[in-house]
């Protein structure tokens, strides 16, 4: 796993060490294999494209051949391109308006509803007034799971009214804006897999509600799929960041590279664990450090 991609970096990067002159045939060579490093570290296949034909301009540009320890050279640009891909435009929650909604959507399991208590009580800290609502109009144990959760941080948790997902949240903004909450978390449905229903449900949701921020909370454990789960959350609700989740899991990094290649979203948040407070500021440096080991 995420051993076999630091330790393969490592042995190409070996090969290359004490070499006096590289070839562009070396070089070629040297990307090949970490081309399949990255791969089987379940990066995907477009993201790694994109990659390496980076790293191989990067690369030539810096005369890579011609330096003393073109190994090390080699994987230093890999890591710049890996942080310059994950860096996106980064910038802060926008939680201007009162009240601010944050709108969360991704599939069951990714960890949607923990990341909500997370999120609660990082803005609490920061001197927020926040509430939580569940607008899974379907699943009345989802709300329940928020409404228990809303007691641990310490928040209010608003019921919305109403038969859709899209009335309840509305209800629940208005209620908010009565209550003189600066922010409402807003969790929405999942479901296992992307289908058109849930999209259409999210839409309808966030167009309702107008929310400032819509997050996609992922599982850093998707793998190849991410690539498309995030592409289609993009679709439905133009999302304005992502939240990566169970980063304690996996440190392989796919995810993050996918959903930063196919969206151009930055992660903003990791989980790293179950507590409510093992959530932290995504660190693109910190994360390509991490995928090279
Ligand atoms: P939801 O269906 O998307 O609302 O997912 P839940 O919030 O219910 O989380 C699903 C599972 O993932 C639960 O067992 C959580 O404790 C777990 N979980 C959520 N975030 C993290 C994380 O960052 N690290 C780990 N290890 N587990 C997490």
């Amino acid at each position: 796993m995420f051993n076999s991609l630091s330790e393969k970096l490592g042995n190409i990067a070996n090969k290359l060490r004490g070499s006096a002159r590289v070839s562009e045939a070396d070089l070629d060579a040297t990307l090949r294999e970490m081309r399949m490093a990255l791969l089987e570290a379940d990066v995907a296949l477009p993201v790694v494209r994109h990659l390496m034909s980076e790293v191989r301009e990067r690369a030539l540009g810096a005369e890579v051949a011609k330096s003393l320890q073109p190994g090390q050279v080699i994987i230093k640009i890999l890591n710049d391109a890996l942080a310059d891909l994950l860096g996106g435009q980064r910038r802060d929650l926008n939680l201007s308006k009162i009240p601010s909604v944050i709108l969360l959507c991704g599939l069951q399991g990714a960890g949607k509803t923990t990341t909500a208590g997370k999120l609660a009580r990082l803005l609490i800290g920061q001197g927020k007034k926040v509430a939580l609502t569940s607008v899974d109009a379907t699943r009345p144990a989802a709300r329940e799971q928020l409404q228990v959760l809303a007691g641990q941080v310490d928040v209010p948790y608003i019921a919305g009214d109403g038969a859709s997902a899209a009335a309840m949240a509305k209800s629940a903004v208005k209620q908010a804006g009565r209550d003189g909450h600066h922010v409402l978390i807003l969790d929405t449905a999942g479901r296992q897999v992307v289908d058109d229903e849930l999209m259409a449900e999210i839409r309808e949701v966030a167009g309702a509600v107008g929310a400032t921020e819509r997050l996609l909370v992922l599982d850093a454990m998707t793998g190849q799929t991410a690539l498309q789960i995030a592409e289609q959350f993009h679709s439905a609700v133009n999302m304005s960041g992502c939240i990566l989740t169970k980063t304690d899991a996996d440190v392989r990094g796919g995810a993050a590279l996918s959903v930063a290649h196919s969206t151009g979203v930055p992660v903003r948040y990791v989980g790293t664990g179950e507590k409510i407070d093992a959530f932290e500021l995504f660190d693109p440096q910190r994360m390509a450090g991490r995928i090279l080991g």
